[in-house]
């Protein structure tokens, strides 16, 4: 399997966390740190990891918080990691929708094990890997969907994981009206519900790649229903 996932790493000790992300990087993963509660929430909504590393001993939030918040609006894997060892803690961590649930201190092999294995169940990380079509092109936007790089007017768009894989799907289905709760489930699984996350997503991405949002090139707004992009084939507007 190719290691590409992007896994959000909460922990709030810096050496815990510098060696679970050494560790992460040499497996070939993309990790993201996070080191309070609040930060996690936010960047697992910004970020759209495919798996997120979960310390409960958190300075601002504690970390059961954060993971029934997170499951709140996505079914990301969730792999607790905490020096809490008693069965109670255990039994309402899962409760709460962890995938699964290791103690401190913790053995390497095991921890990769354990998130290899909550990766390979994770349906949005599938059904990355399978995009067939390699690029896409509307006008001066040209997605790279193998180097995942995206283009306007020749310049390279840096777009934070979640605003990707929104402006890919919205370009796989162009020409189509794609539903709010569409795209929140494209991003973030069947806990559809968050919309104001994804507007704010939605206004970050049209900000990188849209000259003048109020006149778009690209994504028109359906009020009320979701967004559409444009399909390169259709007349130019008057
Ligand atoms: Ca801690």
């Amino acid at each position: 399997m190719e290691n590409k996932a992007v896994i959000l790493v909460v922990e709030d000790e810096t050496v815990i966390s510098n060696i679970l992300m050494a560790k992460l990087r040499t497996m070939g993963y993309r990790p993201i740190p996070a080191f309070t509660g609040k930060e996690a929430t936010s960047l697992a909504a910004s970020h759209c990891p495919d798996l997120v590393l979960l310390d409960l001993g958190l300075p601002d939030i504690d970390g059961m918080e954060v993971l029934a918040n997170i499951r709140r609006w996505s079914s990301v894997p969730i792999v607790v990691l905490s020096a809490r060892q008693r069965d109670e803690d255990i039994v309402q961590a899962l409760d709460n929708g962890a995938d699964d649930y290791i103690t401190k201190p913790f053995n390497n092999a095991i921890l990769m094990a354990r998130i290899r294995n909550a990766l390979r169940k994770h349906p949005i990380w599938k059904a990355d890997q399978n995009q067939i079509r390699q690029s896409f092109q509307n006008g001066s936007l040209i997605i790279d969907y193998d180097k995942r790089i995206v283009t306007v007017d020749g310049q390279e768009v840096h777009l934070t994981p979640a605003e990707y894989k929104m402006l890919a799907f919205l370009a796989r289905n162009a020409g189509k009206v794609v539903t709010y709760s569409a795209i929140c489930k494209e991003l973030w699984g069947p806990y559809v519900g968050d919309k104001r996350t994804l507007r704010v997503n939605m206004a970050n991405l049209r900000r990188k790649i849209e000259s003048n949002s109020a006149d778009p090139r690209f994504i028109l707004t359906e009020i009320g229903v979701g967004y559409r992009m444009i399909d390169s084939d259709e007349p130019e507007k008057p």
